[in-house]
């Protein structure tokens, strides 16, 4: 290393300062006599132990403030005597020029000329190479330990018998391939580095070291770059192209960085994973590997120091260098970029896991299970709900089918006479066209034709008699209430065709008139048929044998929006305001032998095929019923 050590800031402790002043009064002070003979052992153990720290690039600077951090703490806790710690900075290492060493020195001199330190640590290679230039005209005598620094940088020619080291040894090497394990498909590696004396010197070390891997990775150096022109470069960098996090203490055009600022605002910008071998910069910014162990470093400097304070002297206390520590790995890390703990180095160690989310939401977790199964638990006991109110549905329907049954039976029973009368006829005609036939056969030489014209006329009868007996059937069937499509207006003629005779037989005129357009919907056939044939026998019933005015009863269909529409109107007396709305409930009826259950259930029917049923009073007289169903398509 060229640089030159020069001051940069003193940092006395105040406190401690006074209290030492004081302790040196103390002691220049003639003590009691008892107390001097009896304690001495004691006043040993409570005199402080003062320890000079030395920092390379300042206090604060990444890597070493994290081993100077430790190694305080350290002391503090494991040494037998209260430690007095002075800490002093140098920048010189930051720059080229030679700075002004000699008036540092010479305020050393003069700051511990009343009384030196116990011992001195220096922490990095800039310290240590001060402190040994140094140790002669400053402390010839103190112990010194050289901590923190990389075996390569300690003068051992400078070294005396007052002096420890603990050395680390960086493998670059095997930092870089690291790398190539963990990510296979590493094509280059930009190493992020400042242009300090100390950093250029790692340069041309690294560059040394890493020879064996040309030919399989390419290597970009960024030590010629400002910081700013790396976080650009490292925003943009291609596929397969990985960070290495050297050093940045001073960067190429003299920004100073102190802290781990540069390393988080470079992790926050770079597209690739980021590598050190520094344990100080691992924890959030860096991926892992093979680091340095502040621990290790730390622990050894401190046993090292005790052992010098205590009495020991520093030519018995020698360490070898430290070398990597296991690996380890930040597991957030290795999440973003995607690497797989399979490509780990056997014995590594992967920190920082995050906990499930199950352990961080736990609470948030257990409500919302709860609200989930407290739903679960509704919505079970719902469609519980609802399925018995399917079964209480299908047994109402059920109820409704038998009622139905009743009601038509006594419907047909009041048509009895017409139906009577419409299979009569057509029975007649058989009849007296069977025995014509015969007779036209008994004949020498029978008209052939006019027989086959008979037998016709016997087939076509004997079709409108089973026809006859089919309707009847179908509407006298008992069969459970079965929802299907069907066409309104042939459904209406179907029912219709069973009354014209009683029509006929009353002289009352029965019009159907369809709407010229088909009406789907869903129903049960039977049952529709069972409402229109209510409608038109009361609409006949209405109509009274004495009446000489119009008698007639119109059946009509027609679409109302998304409806069907049957309409059933008389020319009866109609009914009275004061009935309507009473018309629809069981057991009303005017006539002396009614039951006033047919509308009850022509209403039940239609609600249960979701439709509406009304009674009105038509303005020139007679009854009107309007059904409305929906249509289907
Ligand atoms: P029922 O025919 O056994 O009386 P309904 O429920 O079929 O039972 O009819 C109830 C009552 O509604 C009838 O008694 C009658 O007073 C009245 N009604 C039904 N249709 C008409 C109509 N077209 N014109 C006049 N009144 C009617």
């Amino acid at each position: 290393m060229s640089g030159r050590v020069t001051i940069a800031s003193v940092k006395l402790w105040p406190a401690r300062a006074v209290l030492l002043c004081l302790g040196l009064l103390l002691a220049a002070c003639p003590l009691p006599r008892s107390m001097s003979a009896a304690e001495p052992a004691a006043t040993a153990r409570s005199q402080p132990k003062r320890v000079l720290m030395l920092h390379s690039f300042g206090s604060e600077f990444r890597p070493w403030s994290e081993y100077a951090r430790s190694i305080k703490v350290e002391l503090e806790r494991r040494s037998p005597w209260p430690v007095d710690i002075q800490e002093h900075t140098l920048i010189s290492a930051r720059s080229n020029g030679p700075g002004p060493e000699a008036p540092f020195v010479e305020y050393l001199a003069s700051l511990y000329q009343g009384g030196l330190p116990d011992i001195v640590l220096s922490v990095g290679a800039p310290a240590a190479r001060f402190a040994q230039r140094y140790r002669g005209k400053l402390f010839p005598n103190t112990p010194m330990v050289l901590t923190a620094v990389e075996q390569r940088l300690v003068s051992r020619f400078d070294l005396t018998d007052n002096d420890v080291v603990v050395a680390v040894r960086s493998d670059f090497l095997a930092a870089f391939e690291n790398i190539l394990q963990v990510l296979p498909d590493t094509k280059a590696i930009a190493v992020v580095i400042g242009a300090s004396p100390h950093e250029k010197f790692w340069i041309d070390e690294m560059k040394r070291e890493l020879e064996p891997l040309e030919g399989r990775v390419a290597l970009t150096w960024y030590s010629d770059l400002s910081f700013d022109e790396i976080l650009k470069r490292a925003s943009t960098l291609p596929p397969h192209t990985m960070l290495f996090w050297g050093l940045m203490s001073v960067d190429a055009s003299g920004v100073v960085h102190e802290g781990d600022i540069a390393l988080r605002s470079l992790h926050a910008v770079a597209n690739a994973p980021i590598f050190s071998y520094q344990e100080p910069f691992f924890g959030g910014s860096t991926v892992g590997g093979p680091m340095h162990s502040v621990a290790e470093t730390s622990a050894k400097t401190v046993s090292a120091a005790i052992r010098i304070l205590g009495g020991e002297k520093p030519a018995n206390v020698k360490y070898d260098p430290i070398g990597f520590a296991p690996p380890k790995y930040d597991w957030r890390e290795l999440q973003r970029w995607g690497i797989s703990e399979s490509r780990l180095p056997p014995g590594s160690e992967v920190v920082f896991r995050e906990p499930p989310l199950w352990e961080i939401y736990r609470w948030q977790m257990l409500l919302i299970a709860a609200v989930i199964l407290v739903q679960a638990g509704l919505i079970s006991g719902l469609l519980h709900e609802r399925r018995r109110r399917q079964i209480a549905e299908i047994e109402s329907r059920q109820r409704l089918a038998e009622l139905a049954h009743v009601n038509r039976y006594s419907a047909v029973g009041e048509l009895t006479t017409s139906i009577a009368h419409e299979l009569n006829q057509p029975l007649g005609s058989i009849l007296t066209n069977a025995e014509t036939a015969e007779l036209m056969l008994k004949a020498t030489s029978p008209d052939i034709n006019e027989i086959r014209q008979i037998l016709a006329d016997i087939r076509r009868d004997d079709q409108r008699a089973s026809e006859v007996i089919r309707r009847l059937r179908s509407v006298l069937k008992k069969t459970p209430f079965e929802i299907q499509d069907i066409e309104l207006n042939d459904t209406v003629r179907e029912a219709i065709g069973l009354v014209t005779a009683v029509a006929d037989g009353r002289r009352i005129t029965l019009t159907y008139m369809p709407v010229l357009a088909d009406l789907h919907v869903r129903g049960d056939p039977v049952q529709i048929q069972q409402v229109v044939l209510n409608l038109i026998i009361n609409a006949m019933d209405a109509i009274s044998d004495a009446d000489t005015g119009k008698r007639e009863v119109s059946v009509s269909t027609m679409r109302a929006g998304n409806q069907a529409e049957i309409r059933v109107a008389d020319t009866g007396p109609g009914i009275d305001a004061s009935d309507l709305a009473n018309v629809f409930n069981p057991f009303f009826t005017t006539k002396p032998e009614g039951m006033g259950m047919g509308l009850a259930i022509a209403k039940t029917i239609i609600e249960a095929h979701h439709g509406t049923i009304a009674a009105s009073y038509q303005p020139a007289g007679g009854a009107l019923f309007t059904i409305r169903l929906p249509i289907i398509r």
